[in-house]
């Protein structure tokens, strides 16, 4: 019977089970109306469906017509219960609450409700496809949340009615200069302030080169009828009411209200 999960596990056996599969069994327990009679010392009775829902843990094969518990099966837990077929039914309910209590039996329990935990630790230690370590999936990784960040920055830029820019120029350990910007925005009556991105100027730290950069940043986030502030350090080339960054830009975007705040160095 091929729907049978549970003779299918036994007949494959669970060690050629990965942990993927298990996971996908973990919320299909199987639960078939088995024929069979349970005898007691004072009473004979037949399995009863109920059952499955009084012990989550049991499980069974129609086609074997054996109850198993379902978590020592699926992680090798109690054989009794797992791989050995019970000797005979007698005294079934006072066996499964030995069972249900049974030291064993409550760590492969603990085990099956972690089960998705042990997959995650499990794939990142035995896959070969994904290590982390790949410099190609790395930048995937990091180009997919770049994507997802500036996609919700862009839509919060759609909502704000005005925009800060803040532009700062470093060394980086590399030695490469760097400026780096930043956008500051109401949204929802929160102020927000968000880093775009690192931007290489080693070749060209002049005014006309970092403005030319902040132009097109401005540009690509669309913001340009949004400015209304600029923050710069003191320095000539950011500051210079002449030539400087914030005198070109203030000329670009042209407009009437924009201002320059600088901090004191
Ligand atoms: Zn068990």
């Amino acid at each position: 019977m091929a729907d049978d999960l549970i003779h299918a596990i036994l007949n494959d056996g669970i060690i050629n089970y990965s942990y993927e599969n298990k996971f996908e069994s973990k919320n299909k327990r199987p639960c078939p109306l088995l024929n069979l009679t349970i005898a007691d010392r004072k009473s004979t009775r037949k399995f009863q469906f109920v059952w499955y829902s009084k012990y989550k843990w049991i499980t069974g094969s129609q086609v074997r017509n054996k109850p198993y518990c379902f978590y020592c099966l699926l992680l090798r837990g109690d054989k009794t219960w797992s791989h050995e077929v019970m000797s005979n039914m007698k005294n079934f309910k006072r066996k499964a609450i030995k069972h249900a209590i049974s030291e064993r039996h409550l760590i492969y329990q603990e085990q099956f409700q972690l089960l998705e935990e042990q997959i995650l630790k499990e794939h990142f230690l035995s896959n070969s496809l994904f290590k982390g370590t790949s410099i190609d999936v790395q930048n995937d990784l990091i180009a997919c949340i770049t994507d997802v960040v500036n996609t919700k920055i862009r839509n919060d830029l759609k909502s704000a009615k005005f925009v800060s820019i803040q532009a700062d120029v470093t060394t980086h350990v590399s030695y490469k200069s760097q400026m780096s910007i930043i956008l500051r925005y109401v949204v929802d009556k929160n102020i927000e302030e968000r880093f775009i991105g690192f931007f290489d100027v080693s070749k060209d730290k002049s005014a006309v080169g970092l403005s030319n950069i902040l132009l097109a940043e401005i540009t690509n986030w669309n913001i340009n009828d949004k400015i209304i502030c600029q923050t710069y350090d003191g320095v000539a080339v950011m500051a210079g009411k002449q030539n400087g960054v914030q005198a070109i830009i203030k000329k670009s975007i042209q407009k009437p209200y924009l201002f320059t705040a600088m901090p004191i160095n």
